[in-house]
C-alpha cells in the first residue's frame, strides 16, 4: 500500500516554497538532477547535523573524516567497483530508450507509458549489458596524457584507505569507527522520483571497525540504532520497517545486509542500508597498496578487522523526512498545509510577525526580537500581508513556533506564541521568548500525524 501523500504534492510544496528545483532549468532540465534553494538547504544541513551528533558528538568512539572525491584510480580497481559496480541495461531498438533489465516492471514504454517497456508488440528489447554507474574524467591538463579518474560513487572507500591514519593519530582501537559525509556520483539510468535517485547525491556513511568474533553483534547493534535515528527525528513507526537481504541479494563484499525501508509515494524502499563488510575492503586495500591494514594487539597478535556500515542518502533522508511531515487539513473552514517537521529539523525554527506592519511600535518591538532570536536559532521576520497568510506561509516551511507582536506587547511587553501543530495560542514575556524557543527545541517531539 503506497502513502497517501502523493510525490506530485511533495514536489509542488517543494517548488513553491523554494526547498528544491529541477536543475539546469533555464535550459529545459538535466535528468535526475535538482538544485536546492534556501529551506532545501536549511533542512538538508540540520538532517546532517542531526546525524553527525549522533554518530560523532553524542559518542566517544566514531570520529569524523572528510576525504577527496577525486581518488586515486588503484582505490576503485581493489574495491571491486571498476569490475562490478554495474547495472544490466537493455536499448530498446524501436523507441531507442534505454531501460534497466531488472527494472522493467517499474519503467514506462518509450511508445506506450501505460505498459512496460517488452508489453507492446513493437517493444524490440536487446539482451541485457553491464553498465558501469561511475563517471569518469580526466586529471592533467590534456585530453591525451591526462590518467583517467573516477567521481567517487560512495564515500565509503575514503574511510577504508584512510584506517592507518586515522587509528594511528586519532589513537583509537577497535571498536571504533570513522564517518563521513559527503558527494558522491552515480550515473544512474533509472529515471528518478524526484530526489529519490539522481546523478549526484550526498551520502552520510559510516564505516566501524570491529574484532571479527565481535561483528555479528555489532551487526545488530546498527540496524537496531539507525531504526532508531529515523524514529527519532520523527519518522512513523507504521511508516519504517527492516529488511533483511535475501542470501542471492547480497553486494560482493557482504556478510549480510539490511535495509532501513521506508513506505514513500512509490511504495517501500530503500532508505538506508546496514552492512556487515567482513574483512573485504581492509583486506582488499592490503593486498593493492601493500600498506597493512590491520590492528596490531599490545601483545604483537595482529588482525584485520571486520567492518559494520551504515549508508544514507542525504536527500533520500530529506525527502522520507518531507513525506512523513506533509499533512493538509481544514481549520475555520480553510484549508491547511502543514509540514510537521521535527523542530530540530524545521529549515526556520521562529518567525517573528508584527500584527499591524505599518504600526512603527510594533515594527521596532518585532525586529528586536527577531534580532535577538537569530542569534541562536533560524529565525524570520515577516511583515508581508495579512497575519492569517503569514501563519500559512511557515505553515508550509515547518516552523514550528510564530511570535507575534500585538497591541497589547506595547502595554506590556508580552507575545503571543502559536504553537505549529495544536495552533494554541500562549502569551509569554518577550523577556523570556528567547529561552523559551531554546527549552522547547530541546523537549522530545513526536509527530501528531496518526500513525
Ligand atoms: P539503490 O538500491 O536504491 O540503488 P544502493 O543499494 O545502491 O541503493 P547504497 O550503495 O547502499 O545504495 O548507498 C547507500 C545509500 O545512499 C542508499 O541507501 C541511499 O539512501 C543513498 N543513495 C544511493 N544511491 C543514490 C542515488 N542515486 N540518489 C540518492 N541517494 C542514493
Amino acid at each position: 500500500m503506497a502513502d497517501a501523500v502523493s510525490m506530485d504534492k511533495i514536489v509542488s510544496l517543494c517548488r513553491r516554497r523554494g526547498f528544491v528545483f529541477p536543475s539546469s532549468e533555464i535550459y529545459g532540465g538535466l535528468g535526475s538532477s535538482y538544485d536546492y534553494g534556501h529551506y532545501g538547504v536549511l533542512l538538508k544541513d540540520n538532517v546532517k547535523q542531526r546525524w553527525l551528533s549522533a554518530m560523532v558528538q553524542e559518542r566517544d568512539d566514531i570520529v569524523a573524516l572528510d576525504s577527496s572525491i577525486i581518488l586515486h584510480p588503484q582505490v576503485w580497481e581493489a574495491s571491486g567497483h571498476v569490475s562490478g559496480f554495474t547495472d544490466p541495461l537493455v536499448d530498446c531498438r524501436f523507441c531507442k530508450k534505454r531501460f534497466r533489465a531488472d527494472h522493467l516492471d517499474e519503467s514506462e514504454c518509450g511508445q506506450r507509458p501505460s505498459k512496460h517497456p517488452g508489453e507492446t508488440d513493437n517493444c524490440d528489447l536487446t539482451e541485457a549489458r553491464q553498465f558501469n554507474l561511475m563517471f569518469e574524467t580526466r586529471v592533467g591538463a590534456l585530453e591525451e596524457t591526462g590518467v583517467p579518474v573516477y567521481l567517487r560513487p560512495e564515500t565509503a572507500q575514503g574511510i577504508f584507505i584512510n584506517f592507518k591514519n586515522v587509528a594511528q593519530i586519532a589513537r583509537r582501537k577497535p571498536p571504533f569507527g570513522i564517518a563521513q559525509v559527503g558527494k558522491s556520483f552515480r550515473n544512474e539510468i533509472t529515471p528518478g522520483n524526484f530526489i529519490f535517485r539522481t546523478l549526484e547525491f550526498e551520502q552520510m556513511e559510516m564505516e566501524f571497525f570491529v574484532p571479527p568474533t565481535d561483528a555479528e553483534e555489532w551487526y545488530g547493534y546498527w540496524v537496531q540504532e539507525r531504526y532508531d535515528w529515523h524514529r527519532r527525528y520523527g519518522i512513523r513507526e507504521s511508516h519504517l520497517r527492516i529488511r533483511p537481504h535475501e542470501a542471492d541479494e547480497l553486494s560482493h563484499y557482504s556478510r549480510g545486509t539490511s535495509d532501513i525501508e521506508y513506505l514513500f509515494p512509490i511504495g517501500w524502499s530503500e532508505l538506508e542500508g546496514v552492512a556487515n563488510r567482513g574483512d573485504f575492503d581492509l583486506t582488499a586495500h592490503t593486498q593493492s597498496s601493500g600498506t597493512k591494514l590491520e590492528w596490531v594487539e599490545q601483545d604483537g597478535s595482529r588482525y584485520t578487522p571486520h567492518v559494520i556500515e551504515p549508508a544514507l542518502g542525504v536527500n533520500r533522508s530529506m525527502l522520507a523526512f518531507l513525506v512523513d511531515a506533509y499533512d493538509e487539513e481544514v481549520v475555520a473552514d480553510r484549508d491547511r498545509t502543514v509540514l510537521r517537521l521535527h523542530p530540530q529539523l524545521a529549515p526556520v525554527k521562529a518567525a517573528v510577525l508584527p500584527l499591524i506592519a505599518k504600526d512603527e511600535g510594533m515594527v521596532a518591538k518585532a525586529r528586536a526580537l527577531y534580532e535577538e532570536l537569530r542569534v541562536v536559532v533560524s529565525a524570520e521576520y515577516d511583515d508581508g500581508g495579512q497575519i492569517g497568510r503569514r501563519y500559512r506561509r511557515q505553515d508550509e516551511i515547518g516552523t514550528p513556533w510564530a511570535l507575534t507582536v500585538d497591541e497589547q506587547t506595547l502595554e506590556d511587553d508580552t507575545v503571543t506564541i502559536r504553537d505549529r501543530d495544536s495552533l494554541v495560542q500562549e502569551r509569554i514575556s518577550i523577556a523570556r521568548a528567547r529561552e523559551h524557543v531554546l527549552d522547547r527545541l530541546q523537549q522530545p517531539w513526536s509527530t501528531p500525524k496518526p500513525d
